[in-house]
């Protein structure tokens, strides 16, 4: 199993256009998937922070006066630098997540690339709503302004997708970022702006400062030059992070954490929700914050349902990431794979049944952080494994009676990021698609994302969009401009005030 990946000679924080060394603690990053230590980094302290901020600052006042072609036409050069790095970044992002070849060559990078190609075109639809003309003498019109310096985080999970998710609105809309990749995963974000630099984005409208989150992270969130906080991560983390941006009144963009339900109708196909239900749990290891984790089956398939998802767990191939043949890699660190044991582990002790999985392979995989796909029956509705985030390979399943049984199962639960319903019946499935409490609701499917549409949650999953023309909802100012043709106009309207 391979343990090598590309170093950061030049070291971990990219500011201004060019790599250097953090002045902070030094840390050993572990590859996941052996339990080696594959690299040593030095994290940004304050002063590492303040550069950052400030070069970001400091590359505003030309980035944001860029006409949307010129930013448009650097996005169009990323997608092909990025493109022509594939290899690298998929290679990179599996060594420090420990996920699948497979995945991070065909979802990740790909994925990537088509956000960056959508950003290059969105950039240059920069719209809002115009109405309302004062009497005669007055035209209103829209501007869209970028808001400054944004101050994004991010997770681990799908490091190269955040940091085009955090980085492409904000510059597309002409602000400039500083992006706090997580300390696990720094390495498919420094060479996002390592391509960034080679396709021409200026010094500094692109900077990355690698760091722990209370201290680098905070830092960011604290700062008075950064206009906007951008979060991407976990429900606990994104509350702390909305109290301390209250500090300097900034605007807050969460995307938080989910427990996505699969609702299964009785009138559903039952071969393809148990195989959608298989995809949907173990995509990234399950550490994929719409995965499908809470299976309700309408009672009549249950048996049938539960069977089958056992079975094609089973079959799953749990492997070396770098083996194009594995499904499932490791999780993303040995800590996280012991956190996701603990919660079927008391699942178990409290009398739920596990009928696939629930343990890590040994053998020649005994020296990562491993987890077998895991299907937990008999749990109860509030019980902590059906109610928390697991964030690995496991999926409850749960029977349902009436159709409202099936709905009312969907939305209790804290979260509201994503969710699936399984039917052939349209009634239902509209039925699905408003009652459900979440940012993005599928229907006979679970996962997919398109750059054209939103990604955000409801209720504890946060707020704000990423990816789509909605995001620039977050990274805009919008300001309304009067144009009055001439004073005298506007005398009416002022006379009511004073004669
Ligand atoms: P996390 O909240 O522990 O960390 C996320 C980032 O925040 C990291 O960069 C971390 O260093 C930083 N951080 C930690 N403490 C901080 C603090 N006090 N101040 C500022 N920054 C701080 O999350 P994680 O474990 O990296 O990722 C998993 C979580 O992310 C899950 O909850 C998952 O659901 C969520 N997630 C959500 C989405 C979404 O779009 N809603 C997408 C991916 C992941």
């Amino acid at each position: 199993m391979s343990t090598t990946t590309p170093a950061f000679d030049g070291g971990h924080q990219f500011i201004n256009g060019a790599y250097r060394q953090g002045r902070g603690e030094e840390a050993k990053r572990i590859n996941p998937a052996t339990g080696e230590i594959s690299e040593t980094l030095r994290y940004a302290d304050a002063r590492d922070v303040n550069d950052a901020v400030a070069a970001a600052k400091a590359a505003f006042a030309g980035w944001s006066r860029r006409i949307p072609a010129d930013r448009s036409a650097a996005l169009l050069r990323l997608a092909a630098e990025l493109d022509a790095r594939a290899g690298q970044l998929a290679a990179m992002e599996t060594a420090q997540t420990g996920k699948s070849i497979r995945m991070s060559t065909e979802f990740d990078v790909p994925g990537t690339v088509d956000n960056v190609s959508f950003f290059a075109g969105a950039a240059r639809q920069l719209h809002g709503l115009a109405a309302g003309e004062y009497g005669a003498g007055g035209t209103s019109m829209i501007r869209r302004e970028p808001i400054g310096v944004i101050g994004s985080i991010a997770p681990w999970n799908y490091p190269l997708q955040m940091a085009g998710w955090k980085i492409l609105p904000a510059i597309a809309a002409g602000n400039t970022i500083v992006l706090k990749p997580s300390e696990l995963t720094p390495g498919t974000t420094l060479l996002f702006a390592e391509a960034a630099a080679a396709a021409g984005i200026p010094d500094g409208v692109i900077n990355v400062v690698t760091g722990s989150g209370p201290v680098c992270g905070e830092l960011l969130v604290t700062h008075q030059d950064v206009a906007m906080t951008s979060f991407t991560g976990s429900t606990a983390v994104g509350r702390r992070i909305m109290a301390l941006a209250a500090r300097t009144a900034k605007r807050v963009h969460l995307e938080l954490g989910g427990k996505a339900p699969f609702v299964v109708f009785d009138d559903a196909d039952v071969e393809a929700a148990a195989h959608g239900a298989v995809a949907g749990s173990i995509i990234n290891g399950g550490q994929d914050c719409t995965a499908a984790t809470r299976a309700y089956i309408q009672r009549p398939l249950f048996e049938e349902f539960a069977a089958r998802v056992a079975e094609l767990m089973d079959s799953v191939v749990v492997g070396d990431p770098t083996d194009p043949d594995t499904d499932l890699g490791s999780l993303i660190s040995h800590v996280h794979r012991d956190k996701v044991a603990g919660f079927v582990a008391r699942a178990r002790a409290a009398g739920a049944t596990v009928r696939a999985g629930g343990s890590a392979p040994g053998g020649n995989l005994a020296g990562g952080a491993f987890y077998r796909p895991t299907l937990v029956t008999d749990a109860a509705q509030d019980s902590e494994i059906v109610q928390d985030e697991v964030f690995g390979p496991v999926l409850t399943a749960l029977p349902f009676d009436s159709d409202d049984d099936g709905i009312r199962l969907a939305n209790d639960t804290a979260y509201g990021l994503a969710a699936s319903a399984w039917t052939r019946d349209l009634s239902r499935s509209l039925r699905a698609s408003e009652e459900i409490a979440a940012g993005c609701v599928w229907i006979n499917d679970h996962i997919p994302i398109v750059s054209e549409m939103p990604h955000g949650g409801y209720k504890a999953s946060g707020f704000g969009k990423d990816m789509s023309q909605y995001s620039f909802e977050d990274y805009t100012n919008i300001k309304h401009v009067l144009l009055g043709r001439d004073a005298a106009a506007h005398k009416e309207w002022q006379d009511t005030v004073f004669r």
